[in-house]
């Protein structure tokens, strides 16, 4: 089977991670806050918090931000499910905006509306979550305009998107919001098997992650409520948090893949452009590639009729075809919290006809056209 997506480990990430196997410190070493420099870096964010997986990022960004019982997350339908779920973990309620018929991101004329009419209702949300969709960027000039007209938070949710750029700065700077969120689960961009990071330039929201990362325990006398006088065994827990820390393992993985994301997005837009010339003459929408941004391209996605019969037909041929996504409203779990099929029609429209082909950085030319040939056949058929 041709995975749609895979993980790229080198021999130097091996002995990366052999490295920290030999050392003193599996877990809160020197690798984490390496790694955390590399983003920063990367990002040319101020601050960097590696956590143990996006979904965890999502939350302690939320729990920075103070989304609480009473308020209000949106985001979009076309997403996994961690996005909306982060809501609930705050005891926050959640909603969604629909997206963009061609670029499938947050339609920002959507947002608009929705905000005038919340508005007019009194109930604005809180926080907005956009989603880099396929690792290309939301319309972040838009959205980041209508969020601070309404005074609303801003997390992007760029799981999809580690060395994407738009509108010259790299995703992470938070040019247009208050914190990014990363995810290196191994079909995406780089990979610490599980492992997220958030990026902000706000000192107080790090502060904050920083606490909820690790049981809101601080070792940091200028934090503590009664003093560091006490003796050196000493620390002091002052909020809520949680273990959602990186291990050292995970951040030399993700240090070593950082060495290699460069190259990793321009494989990835080889193979793209490959496709967009392979597939021009098949009856099926391409994605479109916005000139705002240079996409990561953590996937990609077609459009076509038939979509269950020429899915059966990719995955019978030994093609490791997905969707993304079906629209988080759909599940079972938000219907019963009121949605219902019909609520956000673009993103169902777009749900019914999707498929993503496999991308990833070994993906071979000659698997490409096998790719390309079982799909031209699945169509004809
Ligand atoms: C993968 C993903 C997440 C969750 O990432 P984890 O690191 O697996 O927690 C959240 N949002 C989106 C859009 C994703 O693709």
């Amino acid at each position: 089977m041709i995975p749609y997506g895979r993980q790229d480990i080198s021999l130097d990430d091996i002995r990366a991670v052999e490295a920290v196997l030999r050392s003193d410190f599996l877990t809160q070493g020197p690798a984490v806050p390496a790694f955390e420099a590399a983003i920063a870096k990367r990002t040319g964010a101020a601050h960097a918090v590696a956590v143990n997986s996006a979904t965890s990022a999502l939350h302690i960004a939320c729990m920075a931000l103070d989304l609480g019982p009473g308020d209000l997350l949106w985001t979009v339908p076309n997403t996994f499910v961690a996005s909306a779920n982060v809501g609930l973990y705050c005891d926050a309620d959640v909603d969604f905006v629909d997206i963009d018929p061609d670029t499938y991101l947050m339609c920002p004329d959507a947002l608009e509306m929705k905000l005038r009419h919340a508005g007019r209702a009194g109930r604005l949300p809180k926080v907005i979550i956009p989603v880099h969709f396929a690792g290309q960027t939301a319309d972040m000039t838009r959205i980041g305009a209508l969020a601070r007209t309404h005074g609303i938070r801003v997390i992007e949710d760029a799981s999809h998107s580690i060395g994407a750029s738009y509108k010259g700065a790299p995703v992470g700077a938070c040019s247009a919001s208050d914190i990014t969120v990363f995810s290196f689960h191994p079909v995406k961009i780089i990979t610490t098997a599980e492992g997220g990071c958030a990026t902000t330039n706000n000192a107080e929201l790090a502060r904050r992650m920083v606490l909820a990362r690790s049981h809101g325990v601080t070792r940091d006398g200028d934090q503590m409520v009664d003093g560091a006088g006490q003796g050196g065994w000493y620390y002091e827990q002052i909020a809520l948090g949680y273990n959602y820390r990186m291990t050292d393992i995970q951040a030399a993985l993700g240090l070593s893949q950082m060495a290699r994301l460069d190259d990793f997005i321009a494989r990835r837009h080889v193979l793209a452009r490959r496709y967009d010339a392979l597939l021009a003459q098949l009856d099926l929408v391409r994605p479109v590639q916005s000139p705002d941004g240079h996409s990561a391209l953590h996937l990609y996605p077609v459009q076509l009729a038939a979509r269950a019969r020429v899915f059966a037909a990719l995955r019978k041929a030994g093609i490791g075809v997905n969707v993304h996504y079906i629209p988080v409203h759909t599940h079972p779990f938000w219907r019963a919290r009121g949605f219902d099929w019909g609520d956000f029609p673009v993103a169902e429209a777009f749900y019914h006809r999707a498929i993503s082909l496999p991308l990833h950085t070994r993906l071979t030319e000659a698997e490409q056209d096998q790719v390309v040939a079982a799909l031209r056949q699945a169509l004809a058929g």
